[in-house]
């Protein structure tokens, strides 16, 4: 059996520009939350993605969690959160003891509903915020998404731990709402292991940010504090790594835009299969090669033949309205997500693979038909 092809996994530079930061950490000796990686980190991610500010934090989730906090969501709030998703998006809601409402994709986009959302709008107008997932790299459709809530008055958080080198409309994701949210997970297009990162044109939200994910101490000699705290920072080892991998970030997309391209080449024309939509506002990064499966071989069964190849793929992700711990939370919309979570499948976009490793891909599953 060939090596073991994943579905996305961490992929250092060949340069080694993350241990050169990583280094300059230990020979500094800031082995802490805090120190030079993690200033330049924020200073070259916002130079990256265009935005004013940002604040370097320990999670994706994290990320989210103070988002919803700097948006003012708190006990028995209202929160708009797309359905499709992964369970990080949803679970800061429950952090604040606010209540998600949970709103259905679109075929167009496989992202959050602009018609749905404004259903949701007319049945919770008083909602407090909402939250805007970019799947698998995709972008939403953030113009309607964003006029309907401008309308509303309601500030939108977008999800883009998946789509750091996206854009729409020429606009990094994550920079066209209220707040943005990025990650560093270890599956992440760029990883630091385990990390996130917060982005916002309010520069005064950022600093609240970083000071409560640092256990909100106010100015004083003693350790005073007259809120609630967190310790949420980002390790100045991590943000080395985060430095070093922020340089390779425009190589993964090309590599993870190439292996989108090969698929589709080679599986495009398979009878029901549609490849994840590509629209002509969004260049994607590509995160993971996604696509669905209409006809009588099911997902299921490809995953299996993949697996005994020694090659991993993944389902949609599961809604979250159909989630044992979410069902009891409202949902707005029809049957879309729930489609693409019965019928699509993610393929291995491991920046790591070669060709021989692509073609093993695609030659398992063209076997099926
Ligand atoms: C990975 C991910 C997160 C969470 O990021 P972590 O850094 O792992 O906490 C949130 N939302 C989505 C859609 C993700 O894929």
């Amino acid at each position: 059996m060939g090596d073991r092809i994943y579905l996305s996994s961490p992929h250092m530079s060949d340069e080694g520009y993350e241990k050169e930061y990583v280094k300059e950490a230990f020979d500094s000796n800031w082995i802490a939350p805090v120190g030079e990686n993690v200033n330049r980190f924020e200073k070259e991610l916002t130079a990256r993605v265009g935005s004013k500010a940002a604040a370097a934090l320990s999670t994706g989730t994290a990320a989210i969690h103070l988002a919803l906090k700097a948006a003012d969501v708190g006990a028995g709030d209202i929160v708009f959160c797309p359905t499709l998703t992964f369970s990080a998006t949803a679970n800061p809601i429950i952090y604040q003891n606010a209540t998600p409402v949970f709103i259905d994709s679109n075929h167009e986009t496989w992202n959050m509903c602009p018609k749905a959302l404004e259903a949701a709008f007319l049945k919770y107008p008083d909602v407090k915020a909402v939250i805007v997932v970019h799947l698998y790299g995709l972008s939403a459709d953030m113009d309607p998404i964003m006029d309907i809530c401008k309308k509303h008055h309601v500030p939108v958080i977008e999800d883009a731990a998946e789509s750091l080198g996206t854009y729409y409309k020429r606009k990094h994701t994550g920079t066209i709402g209220d707040y943005g949210v990025f990650s560093f997970n270890g599956n992440k297009i760029i990883t630091t292991s385990g990390g996130g990162m917060l982005v916002s044109d309010q520069e005064e939200k950022v600093a609240k940010v970083r000071f409560w994910a640092t256990q909100s101490r106010d100015q004083a000699r003693h350790y005073q504090h007259s809120e609630l705290g967190f310790n949420y920072r980002m390790s100045n080892v991590l943000a080395g790594i985060g430095r070093g991998q922020l340089k390779v970030l425009d190589r993964r997309v090309a590599k993870k835009k190439s292996i989108f391209e090969f698929y589709k080449r080679e599986l495009g024309e398979l009878e029901g299969v549609q490849f994840m939509p590509i629209n002509g506002w969004n260049e994607p990064n590509y995160w993971l090669s996604s696509m669905t499966i209409d006809s009588s071989i099911r997902p299921l069964e490809l995953m299996e033949a993949l697996e005994k190849e020694n090659i991993e793929s993944r389902p949609i992700w599961k809604p979250m309205h159909l989630q044992p711990f979410f069902e009891k939370y409202d949902f707005v919309g029809t049957d879309v997500s729930e489609w693409l979570f019965e019928n699509g499948v993610c393929l291995p976009s491991d920046t790591k693979m070669k060709e021989e490793d692509l073609v093993r891909v695609v030659e398992t599953i063209k076997k099926l038909w």
